[in-house]
């Protein structure tokens, strides 16, 4: 059986990490906002008998350093290639210009490209037409290399979704809003199954 962990990135004492107030008074908090998707698709994938759970359960920033290790150490229980971990984030701009869906993996050809390619693909069925869907093809794939500490530091397949871009005012109230909101929580839930049912 597969273990799935859910990161939800930063926490309440985060600075930052949050969208502009808008018109109507509504903001977004990265961290209360990705923890609320985590707990949705922890639920989601739980009534589908899935071995899942969250890597930050408190509200608190929990540093990367702490949960690699928090990884690393289930993965180690459960083994490197029967874990898998996915980062959930909101995207930011600086302008406010930047929008659509983002996957990053860790630089080269690793077990994560499999996963981020079910998201990829996932995420195009989803939002593909409405929104844009943002690659880099630099590698012949869409998803984005990076070397983000939760991606190089981690032993198992690791995936960070930037999901839209919380500070352009469209993107930030589809977030906001419960179709937004659903269709995120069917992304995540529907492309862990996938790869469940194809690489378990
Ligand atoms: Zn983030």
């Amino acid at each position: 059986m597969m273990k799935i962990l859910i990161d939800n990135g930063h926490g309440e004492n985060t600075p930052g990490k949050r969208s502009p107030v808008w018109g109507d008074g509504s903001q977004l908090f990265e961290w209360e906002y990705t923890r609320e998707i985590a707990m949705r698709v922890e639920n989601e994938l739980k009534r589908h008998g899935v071995d899942v759970e969250r890597l930050v359960k408190e509200n608190t920033d929990v540093p990367l350093s702490e949960r690699a290790r928090r990884a690393n150490e289930i993965a180690a229980r459960y083994g490197k290639s029967k874990t898998i971990l996915v980062s959930i984030h909101c995207n930011a701009s600086q302008n406010g210009k930047g929008t659509g869906w983002e996957i990053h993996t860790s630089p080269g050809k690793t077990k994560a490209d499999d996963l981020a390619q079910i998201f990829w693909d996932t995420a195009n069925e989803i939002f593909g037409g409405t929104w844009k869907i943002r690659g880099d093809w630099s590698d012949g794939d869409g998803d984005w290399e990076n070397n983000f500490y939760i991606l190089t530091k981690t032993n198992c397949p690791a995936v960070l979704t930037e999901n839209f871009f919380m500070d352009n005012e469209t993107d930030c109230k589809f977030l906001l809003s419960p179709e937004g909101k659903s269709q995120i929580v069917k992304l995540h839930v529907d492309a862990i199954l996938k790869y469940i049912k194809k690489y378990e």
